[in-house]
């Protein structure tokens, strides 16, 4: 099965109530890591690649290795998404470079910091849809703000997504997708107490209110990281100083999905697994140096996380349960 607009993997998600977990990439061994880890669970596979993610690539090197992972894994749907789109040229380039799907986030500027209003928000959410849909690109917006900053995205504020707002703005801009504010932030600091699963933790109650209006929207978790205890303390066991630090449990992950969540984003959490391997490695093979073999371990462990991920979210399983749309088959349907 070759590259598929996200929107397949989605709607396909949607008529057996999983969800699908949206990995971020930087660098050959984390798309090696979700793509063994997807053969093996048999799972559909969101890759994205953030501004930040092709600015440290230099674009094309990141690009390439997303297409090897089409190529070589031909019988799984992968979608390639670009995360955080901050402006139509943004969009523009991810989709000349042949991305399945796109995310503008049109609740920032610009500049990926300061908030929008509403009307901004749907003014720039539609000139994207209006150019992705003619190439078949899926389109994910995004309506109030994540808490957190991570690779240069974010205001540091959380507003949550407000549900009366969300039907005009998906008839006024017409994407596949919504991000949607719940209490989740990026990066590794999300909680400084370990959720209790007796307290309300996320806004679930904003999650369920649109999916009972708006019960067709592809709802998207970001910042849903669970940041494992045990990575934290192998990091630190082998030389890290992180902070305590909790991220979103998988219970509260499985919640967001039992209410309609289909995507859920995890970047955190493949970082940690690396940097704990890699830790772990160098500190006890002080005579090693060929990077080959930190990488190794490195792989390996987020392999691990990518496994564990499919299989919560509840993914794994369904690669192989329908026919690849093309980009083609879905510029056909946007007419
Ligand atoms: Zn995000």
């Amino acid at each position: 099965m070759p590259l598929v607009p996200m929107k397949q993997i989605l709607d396909e998600a949607a008529k057996k109530s999983y969800g699908v977990p949206h990995f971020n990439i930087n660098n050959m061994e984390q798309a090696q890591a979700i793509m063994r880890g997807s053969a093996e669970v048999k799972s559909p596979v969101i890759m994205a690649a953030s501004r930040g993610a092709l600015k440290y690539s230099d674009l094309i090197f990141l690009k390439n290795i997303m297409m090897a992972c089409v190529e070589k894994y031909s019988n799984i749907p992968i979608a390639i998404h670009l995360d955080h789109g901050n402006n139509f040229e943004s969009v523009k380039t991810a989709i000349s470079l042949g991305f399945s799907s796109v995310m503008i986030d049109g609740s920032l500027k610009e500049d990926a910091k300061t908030p929008t209003n509403f009307e901004e928000n749907i003014s720039v959410t539609h000139e994207v849809v209006e150019y992705a849909h003619k190439f078949g690109v899926t389109v994910e917006g995004e309506l109030g703000t994540l808490g957190g900053i991570e690779d240069g995205v974010g205001s540091g504020k959380v507003q949550l997504t407000d549900p009366n707002q969300v039907e005009e703005f998906l008839e006024r801009t017409g994407v596949d997708a919504l991000a949607v504010a719940i209490g989740t932030s990026h990066g590794v600091y999300k909680f400084k107490i370990k959720p209790d699963p007796d307290k309300n933790l996320l806004a679930m109650d904003v999650i369920r209110e649109i999916h009972k209006r708006c019960p067709k929207l592809h709802m998207v978790m970001h910042g849903s990281s669970s940041v494992p205890q045990e990575l934290i303390e192998q990091i630190n066991k082998y030389g890290g100083n992180i902070p305590p630090t909790y991220g979103v449990p998988l219970w509260a992950i499985k919640e967001g999905i039992a209410a309609g969540v289909r995507k859920v984003n995890v970047d955190t959490d493949l970082r940690l697994a690396a940097t704990a391997a890699v830790r772990k490695f160098l500190y006890t093979n002080p005579d090693k140096f060929d990077p080959r073999e930190f990488l190794i371990p490195a792989r390996d462990a987020m392999t691990t996380i990518v496994k564990e991920r499919y299989t919560a979210f509840g993914s794994a399983g369904h690669a192989h349960d329908y026919k690849a749309m093309t980009l083609e088959d879905a510029k056909q349907f946007y007419r």
